[in-house]
């Protein structure tokens, strides 16, 4: 893969976990990063890692569920950075239960931050993407998404929905030459899923499931996800990768 120097790109979640290694591999590629996440400490250490690696990269904290704050956020970018070539929606939560004890604020929390966010920053960020006939945009949706999981109706209609999204803009930006596509983790070792990694009787329960027979690091979901993001990745889009050790094949 060639390096992409003169790109910037925006990733939401990049405080921790998938998104800081997403955004810490595209800046080994020479892109200008935007690290975005909720508490300012969390992006600051990723941009602050980035540029003590040579990188270069720009923290910013900001409510990806608020579409106000996105856009006020976005405005801001816009002035300082003469182009956002490369989106990446990652930042995500989980709040489980199962349909019965599920609150419709856990509902609506799972939905906004993982769903609605992607709506707000493409929103924001690809008009001028289609004045420069060059996007890329990555949104980080869940096996979860494509195969349901009990426990999680409304992170699995969130991540459904992100595919759902992901498809209809490919065909929207495509005369504009930009490309949109998903890639869906399976189990990776982050924050999000320590309490059952760290279990040795859920994690050998879960990985049943799992072809690989282990967990996946945040680093294969930033390798798939920078591939998509570069230039030789101009043919491919309204596609959705299963990064899962082949579990939802
Ligand atoms: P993680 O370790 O929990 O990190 C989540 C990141 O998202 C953090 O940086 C967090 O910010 C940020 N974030 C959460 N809510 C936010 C909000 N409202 N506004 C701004 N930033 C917010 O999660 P992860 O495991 O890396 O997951 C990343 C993505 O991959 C998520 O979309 C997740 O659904 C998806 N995924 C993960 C797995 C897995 O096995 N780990 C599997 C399938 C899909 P702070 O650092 O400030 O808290």
């Amino acid at each position: 893969m060639s390096t992409f120097t003169h790109r910037t790109a925006l990733v939401t979640g990049a405080g921790r976990g998938i998104g800081k290694a997403i955004a810490e591999t595209l800046a080994r590629h020479g892109v200008t990063v935007i690290c975005v996440s909720k508490s300012a400490d969390s992006c600051g250490a990723t941009a602050a890692a980035i540029v003590a690696a040579g990188g270069k990269a720009k923290a910013l904290a900001v409510d990806v569920a608020d579409g106000a704050a996105v856009a006020a956020a976005a405005e801001g970018l816009l002035k300082e950075f003469p182009a956002i070539d490369i989106l990446v929606n990652n930042a995500g939560i989980t709040k489980d239960g199962l349909l019965f004890r599920m609150s419709a604020e856990d509902w609506n929390d799972v939905i906004n931050t993982n769903l609605s966010s992607c709506f707000h920053w493409t929103k924001a960020l690809a008009r001028p993407m289609t004045r420069a006939r060059w996007g890329r945009i990555v949104n980080i949706t869940s096996v979860s998404g494509i195969m349901g999981n009990a426990g999680q109706a409304n992170y699995s209609a969130a991540k459904a929905g992100m595919i759902g999204l992901t498809k209809t803009l490919a065909r929207e930006f495509a005369s504009r030459n930009i490309t949109v596509n998903a890639v869906a983790p399976g189990f990776i070792k982050t924050d999000m899923t320590t309490e059952f990694v760290n279990n040795p009787e859920i994690s050998a329960k879960v990985l049943e499931a799992v072809p690989l027979k282990r967990f996946g690091e945040a680093a294969d979901i930033a390798n798939m996800t920078a591939f998509l993001c570069s230039e030789e990745a101009g043919y491919i889009t309204g596609q959705v990768f299963a990064v899962d050790g082949g579990m939802a094949m």
